[in-house]
């Protein structure tokens, strides 16, 4: 559960401005292209559970917490601007998957190119794993910003917690904004990894008992980096994870842009 689901005005307006900034380096992180994907994060509103999400039709620059619509639950919207036209598939995570805090969305190049071979990212990597299961599904194809849309990309989900949609981008969601822009990149990584594997050949695929043991491993993980993080804050140690500078991950992506078949 995400932590941070305060309800007064302060928080609501942190919550924005934190949003806001993952936005903006979307681009950065190589995981935005244009105005298109979005961003969400769970937190209640006087009471109400609901979540902030980027605004419709309109570019992350300029954009501050006053342009930070939130929903509640029903859909309906509070604030000066509308929100995303994926609204719906956020709204129906948070509503089905307790432990969502924050959901992204993206039109990544990599994760777009597997989408539009409507390919699933099969057990090539034992990073697979991170998503839940043994491979990352591709959701059937349905028009964007459409309750057809969520409900495929809740399929798709079935105990896991990112997925690529067809000829579309990628959808992931995770416990915090944080986790959530780190799985990003981690999910655009990996399928760049597999394009660039199908470029040599066929990739040996991990059998099913060493993806459960990774996954096994990854909770471990997640629980032991979960205690580093508190501890981080108190002063006494460093974070569990350094962030990659964003000019390196940049220069990465070009790379693999380069290199990619599709
Ligand atoms: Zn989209």
């Amino acid at each position: 559960m995400n932590s941070a689901r305060g309800s007064d005005p302060d928080s609501i307006f942190a919550a924005a401005t934190a949003l806001i900034a993952a936005a903006q380096s979307l681009r950065a992180l190589g995981l935005g292209v244009g105005a298109a994907g979005n961003l969400s994060r769970r937190i209640a509103r006087n009471g109400r559970a609901g979540f902030l999400i980027t605004p419709s039709g309109t570019g992350y620059a300029a954009l501050t917490p006053e342009d930070i619509p939130w929903l509640d639950m029903s859909g309906r919207h509070e604030g000066r601007r509308p929100p995303s036209s994926e609204w719906q598939m956020h709204r129906d995570i948070y509503a089905s998957r307790p432990e969502a805090g924050a959901v992204l969305h993206a039109h990544s190049p990599f994760a777009v190119s597997l989408a539009c071979l409507r390919r699933d990212i099969p057990p090539f990597h034992y990073m697979i794993a991170r998503f839940g299961g043994d491979s990352v599904r591709v959701a059937d194809y349905a028009l964007f910003g459409t309750p057809e849309l969520a409900r495929s990309a809740l399929a798709a989900l079935a105990g896991r917690s990112a997925c690529l949609l067809a000829n579309h981008g990628m959808l992931l969601y995770a416990d915090t904004l944080a986790e959530a822009m780190n799985q990003g990149e981690e999910l655009e990584a990996l399928c760049a990894h597999y394009c660039r594997a199908l470029q040599v050949g066929a990739p040996v695929l991990l059998a099913p008992e060493e993806m459960a043991t990774a996954r096994e491993r990854f909770k471990t993980y997640q629980r032991e980096a979960h205690v580093s993080t508190k501890k981080t804050r108190h002063g006494s140690m460093k974070p569990a994870r350094l962030k990659t500078t964003a000019a390196a991950k940049q220069e990465e992506t070009r790379q693999q842009a380069d290199a990619c078949p599709n």
